[in-house]
């Protein structure tokens, strides 16, 4: 931290350190609310989930065991149709996106009956469940340009799931926030100390001081919130992606894990490691992932692969997001969440309040950091 100089100018009334997807959503909500807002933000390599995700809009298969954290997916999801709206109007950006529902194909019977236990318990917690199981013809009239392997028996389906073209989304929120009168900064940050009743950021811009946070740096929020908190239970969870060549529009509903873009290639990705910051591909790992997508749609064996990437997801320890002031600093807000593209818009539209010293909507009152033992 050396070189680090003092800004002329260091009072920002909002300071967002970390503008992936989860920065980007709630800095856009509060421009939108009048706040002055200042988000820094620099791809590292750990960081950059928001940068290699899939876009899935998702809440099937997601926290039978959680039920307000399963209902708030649900309602992120019905928010976007608005919101992106919105977003275009003020970016002037076409974000693509479809509400179509989603699949998730099943390969024999055991995948099928567990599944649909899954559902059962799943529209018992909610009351409501707009999906359920189909049968293997019904997933044919649903998808008629896929030919699935032998092997599939039907598929789990819910209305409320869809996908968006997640970079665009970024670009989108980016565009919106800056018109709105937001500041956006490419820095690196080095390090967050707390200061005279507000917060230093030490940035290779210089210092910045302010007298509200946001951390929103993804996994790099442990390192960022040790003045407050030695351990944040947060872990890394790898994903490897494939990347197979374009293909005219085959899919018009999403299928989990074998995906069509938007721009006509297949994305493959099932695999969930907890193996710390290891950003390498594995050519075996890969592989497998290859062959469970081929099971589900044998002709991708015919295809060329163009890629393949990783990213480690931002998993709290218990896969419920936190949203949380920290423990006797009520001015920072933390959030870390693993499906922040689906939870995009319940950010943009209820964490703005929480952070100006708000409560959190009923539905998401127990993920603060309370639940870890913490009083805040
Ligand atoms: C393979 C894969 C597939 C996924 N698919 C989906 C999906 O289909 N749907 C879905 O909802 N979610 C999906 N996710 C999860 C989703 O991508 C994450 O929940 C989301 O990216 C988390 O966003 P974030 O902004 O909280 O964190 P990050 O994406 O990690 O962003 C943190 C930001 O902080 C910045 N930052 C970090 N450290 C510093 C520093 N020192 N200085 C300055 N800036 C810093 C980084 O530049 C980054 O922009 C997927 C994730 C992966 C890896």
């Amino acid at each position: 931290m050396g070189n680090i100089k003092q800004q002329s100018h260091p009072e920002h009334d909002i300071l967002i350190a970390g503008g992936g997807i989860s920065g980007l959503a709630l800095a856009y909500g509060l421009v939108a609310k009048g706040c002055k807002v200042t988000v820094l933000d620099a791809p590292t390599p750990t960081n950059k989930a928001s940068r290699t995700n899939v876009g899935l809009l998702w809440c099937q298969s997601k926290f039978q065991h959680l039920p307000n954290y399963a209902k708030w997916g649900f309602h992120s999801c019905r928010l976007f149709p608005e919101l992106t709206k919105e977003l275009e109007e003020i970016s002037g950006l076409e974000i693509p996106v479809n509400y179509t529902g989603g699949l998730i194909a099943c390969l024999g019977e055991n995948e099928y009956e567990s599944r649909r236990n899954y559902l059962v318990k799943l529209r018992e917690t909610l009351g409501d469940y707009p999906g359920g199981m189909i049968s293997r013809s019904e997933l044919e009239g649903k998808l008629p340009k896929i030919d699935f392997g032998p092997e599939v028996v039907g598929a789990a389906w819910c209305e409320d799931d869809g996908m968006i073209e997640p970079l665009t989304l970024m670009h989108a929120y980016k565009l919106a926030f800056c018109k709105l009168g937001g500041n956006l900064v490419e820095t690196l940050i080095h390090d967050i100390t707390p200061k005279d009743g507000g917060y230093s950021v030490f940035t290779d811009k210089g210092r910045m001081d302010c007298g509200r946070l946001v951390l929103a740096a993804g996994l790099a929020n442990r390192r960022f919130c040790q003045f407050a908190i030695p351990k944040l239970p947060v872990s890394a969870d790898k994903g490897q992606v494939l990347l197979v060549e374009r293909m005219p529009p085959v899919m018009p509903i999403p299928l989990l894990g074998v995906t069509q873009t938007f721009g006509g290639t297949i994305i493959i990705g099932f695999r969930h490691e907890f193996i710390g910051h290891d950003t390498r591909i594995v050519p075996e790992d890969v592989a497998i992932e290859g062959r469970l997508a081929m099971r589900i749609w044998p002709e991708l064996s015919k295809k060329r692969l163009i890629r393949a990437w990783s990213g480690l997801r931002v998993m709290p320890n218990d896969q419920q997001a936190i949203y949380s002031r920290l423990p006797e600093h009520p001015k920072v807000t933390l959030i870390n969440t693993h499906s922040a593209v689906t939870l995009a818009a319940a950010h943009t539209r209820h964490l703005p309040d929480f952070v100006l010293g708000g409560e959190l909507p009923e539905m998401a009152r127990g993920m603060t950091l309370e639940r870890f033992g913490y009083a805040c």
